[in-house]
């Protein structure tokens, strides 16, 4: 570790942080991907991800379907 703009060279002490120098944050996203299937012609339109913890159950989302030629209902699916 190299210390820059401070010439106290020899003399590294963490300041409140005994032991540990450096602390890495890993913050984890836990997402799922899914599929979006069309509640009426039953086509898999849509891949995406979701947060299960935002979303414990199944998605169901307003989206266009391009077989159904309109907005349609669609389900998560595995
Ligand atoms: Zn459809």
């Amino acid at each position: 570790m190299h210390k820059i703009g401070n010439k106290t060279a020899g003399e590294e002490t963490a300041v409140g942080c005994p032991a540990k120098s450096y602390q890495e944050r890993e913050v984890e996203v836990v997402r799922t991907r899914i599929t979006l299937a069309c509640t009426e012609c039953k086509q898999r339109n849509y891949n995406t991800t979701k947060e299960k913890k935002n979303h414990p159950d199944r998605m169901e989302t307003s989206k266009y379907c391009r077989f159904c030629g309109k907005h349609t209902l669609h389900k998560e699916t595995k």
